[in-house]
């Protein structure tokens, strides 16, 4: 049920939303009506795609001004780049590669060649349209034996594929990031599908010039992988034009951080944190990238220029280390409407931004070795305790947080390796730490209630806050989307 803005200009924007919604849905079936219905019923999970606009209710609700317009932009967005997904892989296959989540994507798409992530699938998109949709792959693939404590992300991909549930394509490139869970996934994902695939092995100090030579050679590898599989060449004027974009869009993207370091900044929670993944690191460099920067640094400039607040009652400046609750992408609207709480930053999206040099091949290609390096989640799962460190609480310090809110996904053994270190140093600094324990996707471990009870007993018991709205304590949506 949609509710009312509160004014007539939000409304209109959540009304245009919505139509361009279903305008993209148009022109995603039309042309291929009788192809795209035999993919419902081999795809079951496409039906869960089309429940985006309760999604974009449940993340608005109450939301308006220059918040409302990034949360629209990034959904519409979201929206055209997840049909052309789907459109490269269902109609063109024989010139799409299934690549993994944490290989930056710049040299498939500098050959001519189209993209199907399946984490984007299965694991971003699904959760976040439906999040009850990913359960029964990870009940089906622990029936066929991946343990149930392998992290959950790289589980359902896992087992979407090993159901056959994702459509092929001419190759996959994998790596052994973020960890061995997504390693392990891949393995499985390759046998099921009989593909070929070329497997990146990334080595577990990768931040020495030793370590960006190895995934640089690598990298080297991958392009000739693909000019066997696909005939294709590498077209390294395309490669300079995605990284002359990338270049664009993370100076955008710094300036975008600085305004949120401010003491009013334009946007917080869940926008800025898709931007960074989305557009800043795996489909950074293309035309859509460049057009999403532009029109989102265009928003939070007019905002921040006019002093204005993202939320109602922004209290507490909150840092997100861990990725952000996926069986509770909304997390973030409640978070402000019920405590004024809102998140400047997160541990996925905080990274060093790359410079891309395109003097040469090789120093492209460097630069595409240091962004892989700097890839979310694996930045921080391997390699040495302090830059660890330096990130964890760096974070907390450049965003002058009241406190840090550890999502502490339970299925993440690297992370909670390090719960009691992350215990001692805030301690010894004095900066609030707020351990959710939780399952990345699954709420059946945790409840989105469950949640809500241990942030709201932090607020009460560490920092003595009272809610802004209570009625929003206890809210009934365990059996919601
Ligand atoms: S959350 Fe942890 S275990 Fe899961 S994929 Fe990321 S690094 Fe690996």
């Amino acid at each position: 049920m949609r509710k009312y803005k509160g004014n007539l200009r939000d409304q209109w924007i959540d009304f245009k939303t919505w139509l361009k919604f279903y305008g993209l849905m148009i022109k995603f079936m039309a042309p291929h009506p009788l192809g795209l219905s035999k993919a419902m019923f081999k795809y079951p999970w496409m039906y869960d795609l089309l429940k985006v606009p309760g999604m974009i209710s449940r993340h608005t609700e109450d939301v308006n001004g220059a918040l409302l317009k990034t949360y629209c932009l990034t959904f519409l967005n979201v929206t055209e780049m997840t049909t052309a997904m789907l459109e490269d892989i269902f109609f063109h296959p024989e010139e799409t590669v299934i690549i993994d989540s944490m290989v930056p994507t710049v040299i498939v798409r500098a050959m001519g060649l189209r993209v199907f992530t399946p984490e984007h699938i299965f694991v971003v998109t699904m959760p976040m349209v439906d999040t009850q949709s990913t359960h029964k792959y990870m009940d089906y693939i622990e029936n066929h034996g991946l343990p149930g404590d392998t992290c959950s992300y790289a589980r359902i991909t896992a087992a979407a594929v090993f159901a056959n549930h994702c459509p092929p394509a001419s190759c996959i490139i994998a790596s052994n990031l973020p960890c061995d869970s997504g390693q392990a996934a891949y393995t499985l994902i390759q046998k099921s599908l009989g593909l070929p695939m070329y497997f990146i092995d990334v080595p577990y100090n990768f931040r020495d010039d030793e370590g960006l030579k190895i995934i640089q050679s690598e990298l080297g590898h991958v392009i000739e992988f693909l000019e066997k599989q696909t005939g294709r060449k590498m077209d390294w004027d395309k490669l300079k034009e995605l990284c002359q974009r990338n270049n664009v869009t993370n100076e955008m993207e710094l300036e975008s951080r600085e305004m949120r370091r401010s003491n009013h900044p334009p946007v917080v929670g869940f926008p800025p944190w898709t931007n960074g993944i989305l557009w800043s690191f795996h489909d950074g460099g293309t035309k859509q990238a460049l057009r999403v920067y532009e029109a989102f640094h265009a928003i939070e400039k007019a905002a921040y220029e006019k002093n204005l607040s993202p939320i109602k009652n922004l209290r507490y400046r909150v840092v997100i280390w861990n990725p952000p609750t996926m069986m509770y992408p909304h997390i973030f609207n409640w978070l402000e409407r019920c405590w004024g709480i809102g998140v400047l930053m997160d541990m996925m999206s905080y990274t060093n931004e790359v410079y891309y040099d395109t003097t040469s091949p090789d120093t492209m290609m460097k630069a595409v070795a240091f962004s892989m390096a700097m890839a979310p989640m694996s930045r921080h799962t391997r390699g040495d305790y302090d830059f660890f460190l330096s990130q964890f609480l760096g974070m907390a310090e450049d965003y002058r947080a009241d406190f840090i809110m550890n999502c502490n996904h339970m299925g993440c053994r690297n992370s909670m390796a390090m719960s009691g270190v992350m215990w001692e140093e805030t301690r010894k600094r004095n900066i609030p730490l707020c351990v959710v324990d939780y399952e990345l996707m699954d709420a059946r471990i945790c409840s989105r209630q469950g949640i809500r009870d241990q942030i709201s007993n932090f607020m009460r018991s560490v920092i003595g806050a009272e809610p802004l709205d209570a009625s929003l304590l206890v809210i009934d949506d365990a059996a919601s989307w």
